[in-house]
């Protein structure tokens, strides 16, 4: 048997039948990441101590008694992934910039603080868009993530590294972080289930700041079930992060019949690839099937979305990367002369040309002339999406659509045109502007074998409530 295949949850069931050891599972990750990632580089650091944890692991097994391994956490023993912007004490973090390239981490983001708790062992930190900004791990300042379905294909972004490991069987799941579509467009281009959670459900403590009214972590897995294992370790309030909240219980009474699922009319015109809105309609369609009330909705500002976001994202990352100003973190331009000098330098040799181009027009946007006419204009028309979702819910149980407007592109196809870039997160970017929970999960494929993604849509705080909803949606694809 091959145990990389394994789901988390039948995974964890295993150990606790002692089916296997953790160290037969951890290593058996590490030999597959050994074999396939030189061709995927999904990963920026592999951890070889994780075999060390799992033998630790395993002792406490052996010495357990009956009832304490049933006991066990969810998480004991399973080997996960980690985006290279959660810090992880002692380990690298980089968020795959250069200007972070020699930066380790001093203490453990809360997420991981909950995973260690647990028992979860870190196989590794994965490869992702300088500073999370792009869709396709194509900016990241350490190469490119290829798609483990396609190795010509890019795995999207900018959670790249962490989508492609679960696909290629590199680890059991992964935490990436969204801030406008980086863990559930990936996921989509990979074949994985990806979710979003609710604006501050998991903390952001120990995630490197790009757009913190937007930035949260979030799971990436094989199911539906195991992704809401994950995310239920580790969410919930922190004092370290004043906007971190409980998790609402879920209020879905599993009566396919009284589930309302809204289609976006916007989500379904001009630039949506034949195949993929055959794919999401299809699944739609097992739904309706089953009982469930299908009805089209709209949200009128949709259109409005992405340039909002391409106002407020730069201006706060503007804001946020201040920080590394050579001096405090990371790289540091040693040949300058002046102060100014040693920030002019060191933030253009490490920053690449996406962030730069951020911080640019992040730092016109926010300027005393423009203020008015960009920042607070994107603020207001971020209201108006906002209030369209809060309409919508008042008659529909969850929003279903496209995660991407097409499978995953060419490798070399978008990155010299950042429009047609930022275009990969059409469907995904409203979300976080209005703080909500959204999961990608697979969809079917398209002739060519590439995965396509249906996304679905909650309240805000209904993310146990989402998780119910796609289980029962998994379970008809
Ligand atoms: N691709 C989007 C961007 O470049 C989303 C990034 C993200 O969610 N971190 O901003």
């Amino acid at each position: 048997m091959d145990i990389t295949a394994l789901t988390l949850s039948a995974a964890a069931q295993g150990i606790r039948e002692r089916a296997f050891s953790i160290s037969d599972l951890v290593g058996a990750y590490l030999d597959a990441i050994a074999e396939k990632d030189g061709a995927i580089h999904a990963y920026l650091d592999v951890f070889e101590d994780a075999r060390e944890a799992a033998l630790e692991a395993d002792k406490k097994i052996a010495v357990a008694h009956p009832l304490d391994i049933e006991t066990l956490p969810p998480l004991f023993g399973m080997p996960i992934a980690v985006k290279d912007n959660i810090l992880v004490e002692g380990k690298q973090a980089t968020a795959g910039s250069k200007i972070l390239e020699h930066y380790t981490a001093s203490y453990d983001a809360t997420a991981i603080r909950k995973l260690k708790e647990q028992g979860a062992i870190v196989l590794g930190k994965t490869n992702m868009d300088d500073s999370a900004m792009g869709s396709s791990t194509e900016y990241s300042a350490f190469g490119p993530t290829k798609n483990p379905h396609d190795l010509t294909r890019v795995p999207g972004g900018s959670s790249g590294g962490s989508a492609a490991a679960v696909a290629a069987g590199m680890a059991i799941a992964s935490l990436g972080s969204d801030t406008g579509g980086s863990i559930r467009q990936p996921a989509a281009f990979c074949g994985v289930v990806g979710m979003k959670p609710t604006y501050g459900a998991i903390s952001r403590h120990g995630l490197i700041a790009m757009a913190s009214s937007m930035d949260v972590i979030g799971p990436l897995a094989k199911t539906i079930t195991d992704a809401e294992m994950l995310f239920s370790a580790i969410a919930g309030p922190d004092a370290f992060d004043a906007t971190a909240s409980p998790v609402k219980h879920s209020m879905f009474d599993k009566d396919m019949k009284r589930l309302r699922i809204g289609i976006p009319k916007e989500y379904f015109g001009a630039g949506l690839d034949a195949e993929v809105e055959k794919a999401v309609r299809g699944t739609i369609q097992k739904a309706e099937k089953a009982g469930a009330q299908v009805e089209e909705i709209t949200l009128p500002h949709a259109h409005l979305a992405l340039p909002a976001y391409y106002i407020i994202v730069p201006s706060e990352v503007s804001a946020n990367l201040a920080r590394l100003d050579g001096q405090r973190y990371g790289h540091h331009a040693a040949y300058a002369d002046t102060l100014y000098d040693v920030y002019a330098r060191s933030r253009d040799e490490g920053f690449g040309i996406e962030v730069k181009r951020r911080i640019m027009l992040g730092a016109y946007a926010l300027s005393a002339g423009y203020y008015d006419a960009y920042y607070l204009k994107a603020q207001k028309v971020r209201r108006l999406i906002a209030d369209d979702f809060i309409k919508v819910f008042e008659r529909v149980d969850i929003i279903a659509g496209p995660t991407t407007p097409a499978p995953a592109f060419p490798l070399g196809s978008r990155s010299n045109s950042p429009l047609e870039m930022y275009l990969a997160d059409i469907y995904t970017v409203a979300v976080n502007l209005a703080g909500l929970p959204a999961l990608s999960m697979p969809a079917g494929t398209s002739a060519t074998g590439l995965p396509i993604g249906l996304q679905l849509i909650a309240p805000r705080h209904a993310d146990k409530k989402l998780f119910d909803i796609a289980k029962r949606i998994e379970s008809l694809v």
